[in-house]
C-alpha cells in the first residue's frame, strides 16, 4: 500500500509529509537512485526528491559555464534513459545540454512513479525506527520540513561546491574562479593581461583549451602543481568505424588495471596505465583522477600555453615595486600586474565529511558519499546500491566500504587504483546478487561505446573470471587497509 498521504499532518515545529522512499540529492548519483525507484515501487507509490540547490542537476548546476561532458554524452545518463540532443555518438555535451538532460530524465521517471520535488530545502537530520524513517530538512529561509518515509537514499556524491577565487596577498593582479567568471565573458576578453591558471586537472585543462582557442594569441600560463594524466579519449572511446575494431573497452582496462594492482605497487600500475592510455601535457603527472582528454585537446592546449610551472602557488605577492607569485618550492616568478590568476585547484574531497557506513543498521537508510564509498563513481553507486536496498539485500551482501577522504589525505597517487579494487570487487559481489537485467539496464556502463559483439566478450570474460579474481581484490583491498590504516572493509555493526 502506498505511504503517499496529504501533506497537510502538522508537527508544532513544521510541515509533515509522508513518502515511500525520499532521495536527497538530485545530481547524477539521486537520478539514477530515482530510476531505480521507479522500477520498484507502483505508479501511485510517492518519492520525495530533496535538494538544496534551486533544481536537478546536483554540481552541474553551479561550475563553470564552458565546462563540457568529458566522456560520450550519451553514456552519462540515469538508468537506461537516451539523450534526445540529436548529435554524434563522441559529441561532449555542454552544461546547457547537461542541465537539459537531467530535465529529460526527471520527465521520463515521473511517467512511471510519483515524484514530488523539494528544491531549496537541505536534510539536517534522519532517525530511523523500526517502521519509517523521520527526515528534518531547513529551507533557505530558515523553514523546516518534516518527511516521514519508508526508505531513505541520501545520494550526496563528492559533496562539489562551486570554488572561491584563490586568496591572495596581490592588490594588483585579478584573482577569480571560473565558477564565477566566465572566462569568455566581456571583462576577460577586454582585457589582454597574462592568465595564470593555477592547477593542472579537468578544470585547469578546460579552462586553458577555453583560453587559447578564444584568444589565439593571448599569454596564457599554467602552474600545474605535481601535474596529472588523463585518459586518452582516442584510445577509450575511438570515433566511427574504430569503435568496430579500435579502442580498448573501459571494462577490460579496469579488470586488466585491478589483476596488476595488488595494494603496494600504484607506481608500477601507473606508469604501465599512462603509457599505454594516458595522455598527458606536464613534464610529470603526479595525478589522476579518470579524466578525459583527447589527443587534439591535449596538443591545442600545450601549442597555446606559454609558461608551465611545476609547482603548487602559496601567494601572490606585491613587493618592491614587483609582483610574485610565490610557490611552495620557495621560488618565485614575476608576473605582469593586472594579471588573472583563475582558481583551478579542484573540487573532488576537499572538504572534511564525518564517517556514516553505506547503509544503516536497520537497511532503511543508504548513504552515497566518499567517507563509504563502494565503487569507483558516485553515479555507478547511485545506480546499483538503491537495487541493494529495494531488493532487501542491502546488507547481506558483504560488500567493502572505503574511506576515500582518509586515503586521499595519506595517499593521492595510490586513490584512483583502489577505487578500482574496490569497484572491481563490489560488482563482482552485486552480480551475484542481482538479475543480469540490472547490468544490462545500466546506461552508465562506459563499454556501452562499443557495438554489441564486443560488448559480448567483455561481459563473457567478467562472467568467467569474476569470482576468482574477487580474492585478489579483497586480498588488495585488505593490503590498503593495513597500509594505510584506513577504513576499508566490509560493513561492521553500529559500536562494533
Ligand atoms: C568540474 C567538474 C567536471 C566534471 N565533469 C564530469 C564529466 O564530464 N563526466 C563525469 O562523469 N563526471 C564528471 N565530474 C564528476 C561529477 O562530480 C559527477 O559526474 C557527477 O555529476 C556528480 O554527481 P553526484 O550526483 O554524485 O553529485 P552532485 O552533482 O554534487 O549532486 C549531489 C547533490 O546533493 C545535494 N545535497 C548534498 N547534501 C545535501 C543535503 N544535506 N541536503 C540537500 N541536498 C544535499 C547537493 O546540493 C547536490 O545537488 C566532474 C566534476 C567536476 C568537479
Amino acid at each position: 500500500m502506498p505511504a503517499s498521504q496529504p501533506s497537510a499532518a502538522t508537527e508544532e515545529d513544521g510541515a509533515v509529509e509522508s513518502c515511500d522512499v525520499c532521495i536527497v540529492g538530485a545530481g547524477i548519483t539521486g537520478l539514477n537512485a530515482l530510476f531505480v525507484a521507479s522500477r520498484y515501487l507502483e505508479r501511485d507509490q510517492k518519492v520525495i526528491l530533496v535538494d538544496r540547490r534551486q533544481r536537478v542537476g546536483g554540481m552541474w548546476v553551479d561550475t563553470y559555464p564552458y565546462v563540457r561532458l568529458h566522456q560520450p554524452h550519451g553514456l552519462f545518463t540515469a538508468g537506461n534513459i537516451k539523450w534526445t540532443l540529436g548529435q554524434d555518438r563522441s559529441y561532449l555535451a555542454t552544461k546547457d545540454e547537461v542541465l537539459g538532460h537531467f530535465d529529460h530524465c526527471l520527465d521520463i521517471i515521473k511517467q512511471r512513479v510519483r515524484v514530488e520535488e523539494r528544491f531549496g530545502w537541505a536534510l539536517e537530520s534522519d532517525d530511523e525506527s523500526d517502521a519509517m524513517v523521520r527526515i528534518t530538512c531547513k529551507s533557505s529561509d530558515g523553514r523546516r520540513l518534516v518527511v516521514h518515509a519508508k526508505q531513505l537514499i541520501k545520494a550526496y556524491g563528492l559533496r562539489i561546491v562551486a570554488n572561491d577565487p584563490l586568496e591572495i596577498s596581490s592588490t594588483r593582479v585579478r584573482s577569480v574562479s571560473p565558477d564565477l567568471c566566465d572566462m569568455r565573458g566581456d571583462d576577460m576578453r577586454a582585457s589582454d593581461a597574462p592568465v595564470w591558471i593555477i592547477g593542472g586537472g579537468k578544470t585547469a585543462m578546460d579552462t586553458a583549451h577555453t583560453l587559447v582557442t578564444e584568444y589565439p594569441g593571448r599569454e596564457v600560463n599554467l602552474v600545474a602543481g605535481s601535474g596529472t594524466y588523463f585518459n586518452s579519449r582516442d584510445r577509450l572511446f575511438p570515433a566511427g568505424a574504430r569503435r568496430w575494431w579500435g579502442g580498448t573497452p573501459v571494462s577490460g582496462l579496469a579488470q586488466e588495471a585491478t589483476r596488476r594492482f595488488d595494494g603496494t605497487n600504484e607506481t608500477d600500475v601507473g606508469d604501465w596505465f599512462r603509457a599505454g592510455y594516458g595522455t598527458w601535457l606536464t613534464p610529470t603527472t603526479g595525478n589522476y583522477l579518470f579524466g578525459n582528454l583527447s589527443e587534439a585537446e591535449n596538443t591545442t592546449i600545450a601549442a597555446g600555453l606559454n609558461d608551465i610551472i611545476m609547482d603548487h602557488l602559496v601567494d601572490v605577492v606585491d613587493r618592491d615595486g614587483v609582483t610574485d607569485l610565490v610557490l611552495r618550492s620557495g621560488s618565485t616568478k614575476a608576473v605582469r600586474p593586472g594579471s588573472w590568476i583563475v582558481n583551478c585547484t579542484g573540487y573532488v574531497l576537499h572538504n572534511d565529511h564525518p564517517y556514516e557506513p553505506y547503509a544503516s543498521d536497520k537497511g532503511a537508510v543508504l548513504s552515497i558519499q566518499p567517507r563509504s564509498a563502494t565503487m569507483h563513481l558516485t553515479s555507478l553507486t547511485g545506480y546499483f546500491l538503491p537495487h541493494l536496498l529495494f531488493l532487501d539485500k542491502i546488507r547481506n551482501v558483504p560488500l567493502y566500504e572505503l574511506d576515500l577522504q582518509e586515503l586521499r589525505k595519506k595517499s593521492k597517487t595510490v586513490l584512483p587504483y583502489a577505487m578500482l579494487s574496490l569497484v572491481e570487487h563490489n560488482l563482482s559481489l552485486i552480480a551475484d546478487s542481482v538479475p543480469t537485467k540490472v547490468f544490462l539496464d545500466c546506461g552508465l556502463d562506459l563499454d556501452r561505446w562499443y557495438p554489441l559483439p564486443r560488448r559480448m566478450v567483455s561481459t563473457a570474460r567478467f562472467m568467467l573470471t569474476h569470482r576468482r579474481e574477487r580474492e585478489h581484490h579483497r586480498h588488495t583491498l585488505d593490503t590498503l587497509r593495513e597500509r594505510f590504516n584506513i577504513r576499508c572493509g566490509p560493513l561492521t555493526k553500529a559500536g562494533c
